[in-house]
């Protein structure tokens, strides 16, 4: 059975890896001429204080409108801007237009003059040279107080080029500019590495949210996660808040700043309009 399988097997996975590769291809191509199409978007999720549900802040995450196949989220394009080296333009675009929304919307709603957008920058991104000239220019040139902008980054900015990674953080922090870890916890950076860095702020992973009333284990690090973060004197906002029993359990924990479906989940800009 196995050689009868074996030849026709060999040919059907053979086509298989072909069509993948064709359409992994074919989603380069169009990513690359995304950027002239002007195809991209960002959807904004709040960030509210959970005591009250009052909004502080909007994390911007990227779309793509694809011209065929829609709508598309992060998790189907990011692989090939990262693979490609075109998260880098990627995320200067995010950054650029990120400041662009926000200065719109302070100017059109001055009760807004305190909200803080959140932007995600890939470690390459953050690494590279031309990262805090840029956002020195886009802060002059909407004269935006800096610390409206917070980036967030994940814990592999330490992993590689440590030293680098922590003078790049450093002129940041200079500049005003906040900085998060992002989804703290899952990563691999060592709490020493941390505690000496520039970041300001964390963001509790959504994998310890999820089951915080079910999962002791997860419980005992989000209550770890929120200590280190007040002795630290850090902002502390937890991913993924579903429930109202997430929410009520956070407060208990200490935890002041959250996002989530319970509140929103991340809307494009008239809607996130609406709900002011
Ligand atoms: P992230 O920065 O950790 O963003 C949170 C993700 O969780 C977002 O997914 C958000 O839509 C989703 N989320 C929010 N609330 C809930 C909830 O209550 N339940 C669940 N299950 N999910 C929730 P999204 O937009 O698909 O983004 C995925 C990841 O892609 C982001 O994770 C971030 O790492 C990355 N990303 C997004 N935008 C950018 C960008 O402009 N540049 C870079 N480099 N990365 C980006
Ligand atoms: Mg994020
Ligand atoms: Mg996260
Ligand atoms: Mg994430």
């Amino acid at each position: 059975r196995a050689k009868a399988a074996g030849k026709s097997g060999y040919v059907v996975f053979d086509e298989a890896m072909h069509v993948q590769a064709r359409q992994r291809l074919q989603l380069e191509t169009d990513f690359r001429l995304a950027f002239e199409r002007a195809e991209f978007l960002l959807h904004y999720q709040p960030i509210v204080e959970l005591k009250t549900g009052k909004l502080v802040g909007a994390e911007a995450l990227v779309r793509w409108q694809h011209p065929k196949r829609g709508l598309l989220g992060p998790n189907d394009f990011l692989p090939v801007a990262e693979e490609t080296g075109l998260i880098i333009d990627l995320d200067s675009w995010v950054l650029r237009e990120a400041c662009r929304q926000l200065t719109h919307w302070r100017k059109a709603y001055p009760a807004l003059d305190g909200l803080v957008v959140n932007v995600n920058v890939d470690e390459r991104q953050m690494a590279s040279k031309e990262m805090v000239e840029d956002v020195f220019h886009l802060l002059q040139t909407h004269q935006l107080p800096p610390s409206r902008l917070r980036l967030e980054v994940t814990e592999t900015v330490f992993r590689s080029g440590r030293k680098h990674a922590e003078a790049q953080l450093d002129s940041l922090r200079a500049l005003g500019v906040g900085l998060a870890v992002d989804d703290f916890g899952t990563g691999y950076s060592s709490l020493e590495s941390f505690a000496a860095s520039a970041f300001d702020a964390l963001k509790v992973d959504q994998i310890f949210v999820r089951d915080l009333e079910t999962n002791p284990r997860h419980r005992a690090i989000v209550r770890t996660i929120i200590g280190f973060a007040k002795d630290l004197g850090l902002l502390l906002t937890a991913e993924g808040i579903e429930t109202e029993g997430q929410r009520q359990m956070l407060l208990e924990l200490g935890c002041e700043y959250g996002q989530g479906y319970l509140f929103a989940q991340a809307l494009p800009p008239d809607e996130f309009e609406q709900r002011l």
